[in-house]
């Protein structure tokens, strides 16, 4: 994608969209992100300061009028390494898939695949879209790959190292820990 891709609007109009197959793509800055901004693993300065999230999103009826939003989304988030305390990029590459629906029950219903949004004005602000997606692809400990913290390698040097933690680690295991975390 362009780096001078447009700014994407703050608010948009589920069905006006999905009337006319419509495609968005453009930059969101991060600090319109307000809960990921409460997030202890950053701070709001530094998303005020990092380069905004890029994302496409189309909107569409499927062939059983459910209103569906694609796409994907790709940021950096400026994190605090918990080993070293030094601050670094951390690399989100997003899946969009969303199904609007009205209430819980109609989520029960549901093909799978898709993500409810449960949502019954039409129109919203667009970083519901993105936003808890963004909060899942969050490590659980922020941490500098092994071979870049200070800290690591120090340990390398005197001691035994920390055990590894992958940088790239997989959503969907975040999400798995998420749900044993909250059951
Ligand atoms: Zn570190």
């Amino acid at each position: 994608m362009m780096s001078e891709a447009p700014r994407l609007p703050a608010y948009i109009k589920l069905r006006r969209l999905a009337q006319r197959d419509a495609r968005l793509e453009g930059t969101l800055p991060l600090s319109q992100f307000t809960r990921l901004a409460e997030h202890s693993a950053l701070s709001d300065n530094a998303l005020a300061q990092a380069a905004p999230l890029e994302a496409e999103l189309e909107f569409f009826f499927d062939e059983e009028r459910w209103l569906v939003i694609q796409g994907v989304a790709r940021c950096h988030l400026p994190l605090v390494c918990q080993r070293c305390m030094q601050g670094f990029n951390y690399c989100i590459d997003l899946r969009v898939s969303l199904v609007q629906v009205a209430s819980d029950e109609e989520a029960n219903e549901l093909p799978g695949g898709y993500e409810p949004l449960v949502f019954q004005e039409d129109e919203l602000p667009i970083e519901t879209l993105l936003e808890d997606d963004l909060l899942l692809a969050l490590p659980l400990v922020p941490l500098h790959p092994e071979h870049e913290c200070q800290q690591s390698i120090r340990n390398y040097q005197t001691t035994e190292p920390e055990p590894c933690i992958n940088k790239r680690k997989n959503p969907f295991k975040v999400l798995e820990q998420l749900k044993l975390d909250s059951s």
